[in-house]
């Protein structure tokens, strides 16, 4: 079976094919094979859609085409009305097709009578190669369609821009990149890649594509699932480290980690991975046993809002907006402290005292990941007041990510050093399955949700509740982890003590 009906493209099938030949197959033909866009993902487009309407402000006598995705002809019916009507001076989210593909582009700005420039807008902080290809099948389609364009831009956030309090700062939040050059350079190969992929798509059955490093580059596909169902468990792709392994296993037709052959030039952690086996450096029960009484075990969970919203905050730049800290006494007490700011404030200079009131001035202050050096810094950074108290705590901090790294490794790791891999490997009733809440994305999704999207009374605890949850575990499965690792350096210590006696 052919498929011989004409092929619609849009721009965004047009993205996938050029990552993917297999997935715009798998697009066109079988969506329901995709996963399902996991919270995350959601909340990126939908921070993408947010930063489109701001974009439009730029441009106030911009006029919008309403007409969703879904009424194609009546979009591209008004499009023509406004291109025509030469008081428009800008359209925003025009509708063109040209010979079978459909693009809308974000902003059309008039130049002169008959002439405009294109601008994509990107919620990234740069411009990507990928953005260039957007480009260039934009400017196939419109200039097909008879559009005269005489440049092409990308307006993406400035990360250097400091909000400095009421409306926003609109020409210096985003830069508008010139890629008229690159962008008709790279439109000349457009028309030939849109009919390899038509042709692609004619065919009974999808290219044969093995899933690899290209599935996640420049985006995540959502066919992993179903072109990796196959694979074993201890499948080369699942090695850390660079992807360029990867290529040079599976140039020479290896597929497990189990088949790599000694003297493969591998890193420590993959050699680990293949070896397969417990390993603990003579340096581990030593270390394990420097901490000082109370033993603070602290994390802070954030999000990075790509509007600043508060005077003093850049695009991207991580709030801090709770925290949680399981204190272990000499005498094996555990008290519990947290912090969790459920306002649409700034909740920087409340997290930073109660962070200086809860971690006292002794005791070791456990943490994992550099995260919380960087928060504590920025903190200190931003309060000139609290500096030297913040940087105090700065120098208590007893990193156990960076003391597995060099001195531990359980096969059940299977070659991840992250605490959502360490944690269950270690202390397995203590995994992340049973909370809403499951990993530093969701929290920030949740916390945009309660803080910004005023849920009612009810929903604001439960999000709340959700949020104190999934700090709290990981700092109690720090500790716990922790001991788990302290009971296996005192194993070591007996028994060099008992060889040394024999
Ligand atoms: S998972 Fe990889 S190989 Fe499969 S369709 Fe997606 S990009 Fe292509």
């Amino acid at each position: 079976m052919t498929f011989s009906l004409p092929i619609r493209l849009s721009k965004s099938k047009f993205l996938s094919g050029l990552q993917c030949t297999k997935r715009l197959y798998y697009e066109v033909h079988t969506p329901e094979l995709a996963g399902e866009i996991d919270p995350e993902r959601q909340a990126i487009m939908n921070m993408g859609t947010e930063i489109g309407e701001i974009a439009r402000r730029r441009f106030p006598h911009g006029i919008l085409v309403t007409e969703t995705y879904r009424q194609t002809s009546a979009a591209l019916r008004r499009t023509t009305e406004l291109v025509e009507d030469q008081t428009t001076s800008v359209i925003f989210e025009g509708a063109f097709e040209w010979q079978g593909t459909l693009v809308r582009a974000d902003i059309l700005e008039r130049v002169e009578h008959d002439t405009w420039k294109l601008i994509e807008v990107k919620s990234t902080a740069k411009v990507k190669p990928i953005h260039i290809h957007d480009l260039a099948v934009q400017a196939e389609v419109l200039l097909g369609a008879g559009i005269q364009l005489v440049g092409f831009g990308l307006m993406h956030l400035n990360t250097r821009y400091v909000y400095e309090g009421g409306p926003l700062d609109l020409e210096a939040l985003f830069i508008i990149e010139d890629l008229t050059e690159v962008v008709m350079e790279r439109a000349a190969n457009v028309h030939k890649q849109l009919e390899e992929m038509r042709q692609i798509l004619r065919a009974p059955f999808p290219p044969s594509i093995a899933p690899d490093g290209h599935c996640h580059t420049p985006y995540a596909c959502p066919f992993w699932a179903n072109c990796t169902k196959e694979k074993p468990d201890r499948w080369i792709y699942h090695l850390p480290g660079s992807r360029q392994t990867f290529k040079d296993l599976e140039a020479q037709g290896i597929e497990t980690i189990d088949e790599i052959p000694a003297g493969f030039n591998l890193t420590v952690l993959q050699q680990r991975m293949k070896d397969h086996v417990e390993w603990i450096s003579p340096e581990f029960s030593n270390i394990m046993q420097s901490v000082v009484y109370p033993v603070h075990h602290l994390d802070f969970e954030m999000f990075m809002p790509a509007i600043p919203p508060y005077p003093g905050t850049r695009p991207y730049r991580p709030i801090p907006i709770q925290w949680s800290n399981h204190i272990e006494h000499e005498n094996g007490s555990v008290l519990h402290d947290a912090y969790l700011c459920t306002e649409p404030k700034d909740p920087r200079e409340e997290v930073a005292k109660s962070i200086i009131a809860t971690v006292g001035d002794t005791g070791t202050i456990c943490v994992y990941s550099e995260n919380e050096r960087h928060i504590l810094l920025s903190l200190a950074e931003a309060f000139p007041l609290l500096k030297d108290d913040l940087l105090k705590i700065v120098e208590r901090l007893w990193d156990l990510f960076a003391i597995i790294q060099q001195h531990y490794y359980h096969p059940n790791f299977h070659g991840s050093l992250s605490i959502k891999a360490v944690l269950p490997a270690l202390v397995p009733h203590m995994a992340y399955g049973d909370l809403s809440v499951q990993n530093g994305a969701m929290a920030s999704v949740v916390y945009r949700q309660m803080a910004f999207e005023e849920p009612d009374l009810i929903e604001r605890s439960r999000m709340a509740s959700e949020l104190r949850d999934y700090c709290a575990r990981d700092t109690l499965g720090m500790l716990t982890l922790r001991h788990v690792l302290q009971e296996k350096a005192a194993a070591i210590s007996a028994s060099s003590w008992e060889n040394n006696i024999e």
